[in-house]
């Protein structure tokens, strides 16, 4: 029901005291490894949500390729739409996170960036069979646009997550039915402030501008902002209060989670709310992809 196309990132995290100097090696107190990228992580929460889920990318013939296959298909996503990539390796990102909790990080994206827009009609059936597609711009502009042009040619809902956000080509912008930038991406997309009395321009703005059924600006720890276009309606949703530890993939288990729940055949407010309490709940775990909550988890909070 939920078919996402998007990038996987292998995180290999080092913490350090600082950041090393020019020609200096020093030692690191710490490491950790996580799977991420933002498509493995919005389908992983869109399957935890209880979706049939489906992503669509490229990873390498690696050892890293094969540890996001065993964590796709341990959470049932279909993985069998993955290209694997002959000579390129499986995308990596090197943070390294310092005692303040600054980080510095260099992303390689390696087989993520050899997706073409053939790759993508190859996953064509998967694409047009979906209710919902879900899309950020990690990946090169052409296959994003054209998983966005067969899937709404075909009738399926689409949610474009603009980050890393950047100019944005307006012959995307005619194939996304609903948007969900942060407050950032909106601000940088719009030029306009995203504090609480300015969201709502901002929303409506992109709305009209892109022409869309609906425009969501996530906020954080203040929640998230909501226009159902077609409905005429629009709300604050206050964030859950949570004991969070590590706000990384809060934006990907809203998403996976709106996904979800539209493909579920929930309206675009109710959806919001259940991805409110999922990005909450995702702050409570540290890592990305598989700090997403399950579907029982979000309901209980939101129901709290
Ligand atoms: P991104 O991770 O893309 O920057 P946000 O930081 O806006 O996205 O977070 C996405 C969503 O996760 C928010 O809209 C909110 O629902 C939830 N969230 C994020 N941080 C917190 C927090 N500190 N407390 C409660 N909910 C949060």
């Amino acid at each position: 029901d939920v078919c996402v196309l998007g990038s996987f990132m292998k995180d290999l995290v080092a913490s350090a005291e600082r950041r090393p100097l020019p020609g200096e090696t020093l030692h690191g107190t710490g490491f950790a490894e996580f799977l991420g990228g933002k498509g493995v992580n919005q389908a992983i929460a869109a399957a935890r949500m209880g979706a049939r889920t489906a992503i669509v990318g490229t990873i390498g013939e690696d050892r890293y390729g094969e540890e996001f296959l065993e964590l796709l298909s341990s959470n049932g996503v279909d993985t069998s739409w993955i290209v694997r990539h002959p000579s390129l390796g499986t995308g990596v990102g090197l943070p390294l996170v310092l005692p303040d909790g600054g980080n510095s990080i260099i992303i390689v994206s390696r087989a993520n960036a050899a997706i073409t827009a053939a790759d993508v009609e190859a996953a064509g059936d998967v694409l047009v069979s979906s209710k919902v597609l879900s899309v950020q711009l990690e990946l090169p502009v052409e296959a994003s646009h054209t998983a966005l042009r067969l899937a709404s040619t075909a009738g399926v809902t689409t949610i474009l997550t603009p980050a890393p956000v950047g100019p944005i080509d307006h012959s995307l912008a005619a194939y996304v039915d609903i948007l969900v930038p942060n407050e950032v991406e909106a601000a940088a997309l719009t030029g306009l402030d995203c504090d609480d009395s300015g969201v709502p321009m901002v929303a409506r703005k992109l709305a009209e501008e892109w022409d869309l059924r609906g425009c969501v600006v996530t906020l954080g720890s203040r929640g998230a902002f909501v226009l159902d276009r077609a409905a005429g309606y629009e709300e604050r949703v206050d964030a859950h209060q949570v004991a969070t530890v590590d706000t990384v993939g809060a934006g990907d288990a809203f998403c996976g989670t709106l996904a979800a729940s539209l493909a579920g055949g929930a309206g675009l407010v109710d959806a919001v709310r259940l991805a409110n309490a999922a990005g909450a709940l995702s702050t409570t775990m540290n890592g990305a992809a598989d700090s997403a909550p399950a579907r029982a988890a979000a309901l209980a909070l939101l129901e709290s």
